[in-house]
């Protein structure tokens, strides 16, 4: 059976914590292929994202070294927002007799209940949560739902602080990035000007 991971985000920009996660996910998950599935537009993100073209260009760059990944645009060519739902259920039309593993930070995990058919995504995917390193235990750790507890594992990755929030922060603010972003998306960054204003 075909074990596929399925990663989405915003990737605005991608950064160390989401390779890292990618990276856990394969080795511990066994996958065969791991979809990083940038959002089209994203309806829990109060402001907007950098355009499409440029967050999956840096997916590509951020991810390129890592076997088994796969950049997906489908969310960015679907119009309307981008629900994982949808996603799911096409990548299920895809591949019917696939195990599905949806990857997804404990901050997004919490709020998985706000989510579009958030049940019928729990009958697609197995879903797996990272923690966050970056909390400081200020939020609270993240309780499965009891119904539902059998549907979330926890994946295993090392805590790493880093958001794209404080990524965009550090560029408009002219703060060094050191290793929270790959060389060669701090490049693309740069060359692009992107997030030059808070
Ligand atoms: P922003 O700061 O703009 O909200 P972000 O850093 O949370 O962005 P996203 O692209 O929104 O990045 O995240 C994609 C996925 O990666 C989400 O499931 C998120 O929870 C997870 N993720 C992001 N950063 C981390 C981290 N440091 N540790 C574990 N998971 C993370």
């Amino acid at each position: 059976m075909r074990r596929i991971g399925v990663f989405g985000g915003a990737f605005d920009p991608p950064h160390a914590a989401h390779v890292a996660l990618v990276r856990s996910a394969l080795a511990q998950l066994k996958l065969d292929e791991l979809r990083v599935i940038p959002t089209g537009h994203a309806w829990h993100k109060a402001r907007p994202l950098t355009s499409p073209q440029h967050r999956l260009a840096m997916a590509q760059l951020a991810f390129a070294d890592i076997p088994d990944v796969l950049v997906d645009d489908r969310e960015t060519r679907r119009a309307g927002p981008s629900f994982t739902v949808d996603t799911l259920r096409e990548l299920r039309a895809q591949w019917p007799a696939a195990e599905l593993f949806l990857l997804v930070g404990e901050d997004q995990a919490r709020v998985l209940p706000s989510w579009r058919a958030w049940q019928e995504i729990l009958q697609l995917a197995i879903i797996y949560v990272a923690e966050r390193g970056d909390w400081n235990r200020s939020k609270p750790r993240f309780i499965a739902p009891k119904l539902y507890e059998s549907g979330f594992k926890q994946l295993q990755m090392p805590h790493l602080p880093v958001s794209a929030t404080d990524i965009r922060t550090r560029i408009a603010t002219h703060q060094s990035l050191g290793d929270l972003v790959f060389d060669s998306v701090a490049r693309y960054i740069d060359h692009h000007h992107l997030y030059q204003t808070a």
